[in-house]
């Protein structure tokens, strides 16, 4: 609006992010910047403007991109060796819609290998920093994403959630993160994970702006065959009663001071008329397991594309195209990549797939039933984001189980495809941020977006 009405210019605030970004250079946010093609298109933008012609909703406003999101311009990482200088001839079409609106990237940002991780340390170009203390996690697997935002570089970012991939480092750096409804955005266009649960959000740092993302964002692709019709813009709001939570989060395993902001969260909406209900929902202890099943042998299946023959690194070192294929990927991915294309190869070999794959692809039908019956109970439901408020760097990442239970409270919402917005909740004695995490039913993004506003 400050642009179209000429109070501030495209360039400056494109100038001022970038002056920002280098400012917070230690914090490891970006894996590469955009500086040239930023500043050129801004000045397009101002001249635009002083013609008088017609701008798009985000002309103008900078913003940056996990690096997972394909885009010409530049290299796409997706924090991985493998990808490194690997220049994508494709756009994705999240990234396409937020252009053609006038949004301008200006760096992408740094992310575990693959989006593998719960804290940016899995991430070939080195771990991001929280913002909120230096020696602590920016949480994964979009870190750079979360930080960006939260340090105010960039008012908002890009994200994919495929087990909490956005919820978790948005609670860990006090910043809003949504992960969609499954298929309301599209993922054409960004790395693949687990094509089944992989979600494209954002980070922002306040309800309004999620909105206006998701209004843009949303929509059926002709290339995600996957996405639904646009619901998005066409949601009629409902009147919010009941707030579920979730009995069997509440116990010892979870941060005291987690507990205690999710209590004055409920007592506050008590305050102001609504229900709380208290839930059962004794399937989701198998959730994690579940996640840890089907996850990698989508991973499995996703990687086997990357052979050093035709994305970015190759190793030197092979004698024919056998030897060239162990050496690239032996040396191009992280040790978390492999252990996961070795279990997903492993839960989907013959001797094993009924016991594993055939057997967690179940459980999720009954994860699935089970959030459809609790929002027979409650319009949303509010759960904490994760057990633990922003760990020490390199606290967990070699003991992937520990991990791995950093995604206990957001894998189901991914594996039931239902909309999840981490929303900030105070901060700890520490001063870390909290986050809690507002789940509805498929189709309920707008109005869990707008009942966010509730709980500021
Ligand atoms: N931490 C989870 C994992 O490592 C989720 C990652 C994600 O959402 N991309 O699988």
């Amino acid at each position: 609006m400050k642009i179209a009405n000429k109070d501030i210019s495209a360039v400056s605030l494109v100038k001022e992010a970038l002056e920002k970004a280098k400012k917070y250079k230690d914090y490891n946010i970006f894996i590469s910047m955009n500086e040239e093609a930023a500043l050129k298109e801004a000045a397009e933008i101002d001249e635009k403007i002083a013609r008088g012609e017609k701008v798009g909703k985000l002309a103008g406003v900078p913003f940056a991109l996990k690096d997972n999101f394909l885009s010409p311009d530049g290299q796409t990482t997706a924090g991985a060796h493998i990808l490194e200088g690997f220049k994508s001839p494709v756009t994705a079409t999240i990234v396409e819609k937020l252009k053609a609106e006038g949004a301008i990237v200006i760096g992408r940002t740094n992310l575990d290998a693959f989006a593998h991780g719960s804290s940016t340390e899995n991430s070939y170009f080195g771990p991001t920093r929280n913002a909120y203390d230096f020696e602590r996690v920016a949480g994964g697997s979009s870190g750079g994403s979360a930080v960006a935002v939260a340090l105010d570089i960039v008012p908002f970012a890009t994200g994919s959630d495929t087990g909490g991939s956005i919820r978790q480092p948005a609670a860990f750096n006090g910043v809003y993160g949504l992960k969609p409804t499954y298929g309301s955005t599209s993922r054409y266009g960004v790395v693949a994970m687990a094509s089944s649960t992989d979600s494209m959000g954002f980070f922002t740092k306040t309800p309004e702006d999620m909105d206006l993302l998701m209004s843009i964002t949303s929509g059926q692709d002709k290339k995600d065959l996957t996405t639904l019709p646009d619901f998005y813009n066409t949601s009629e709001s409902k009147e919010v009663k009941r707030i579920g939570i979730i009995k069997d989060f509440d116990n010892e395993s979870v941060d005291a001071e987690i507990r205690e902001a999710l209590k004055t969260k409920c007592e506050a909406l008590r305050n102001k008329g609504f229900e709380i209900v208290e839930l059962d929902m004794p399937v989701l202890k198998y959730a994690l397991a579940v996640y840890y099943i089907i996850q990698p042998a989508e991973v499995a299946s996703n990687l086997s594309r990357y052979d050093g023959v035709r994305y970015g690194f190759r190793s030197e070192d092979s004698k024919d195209l056998d030897s060239l294929y162990e050496k690239t990927r032996d040396e191009g991915f992280m040790p978390e990549n492999k252990r996961r294309i070795m279990i997903g190869n492993f839960v989907l070999s013959s001797g094993f797939y009924d016991a594993y794959f055939l057997k967690a692809a179940k459980a999720r039908t009954l994860i699935i039933k089970e959030y459809e019956d609790a929002f027979s109970k409650c319009d949303f439901i509010l759960t904490p984001v994760s057990s633990n408020p922003a760990f020490k760097l390199g606290e967990k990442v070699n003991d992937p189980v520990a991990m791995y239970l950093e995604d206990l409270m957001s894998v189901s919402v991914n594996l039931a495809g239902v909309p999840g917005l981490s929303i900030p909740a105070g901060m700890t004695k520490a001063g870390l941020p909290i986050g809690l995490q507002l789940v509805g039913p498929r189709r309920s993004d707008k109005n869990l977006i707008e009942f966010s506003k509730e709980l500021i």
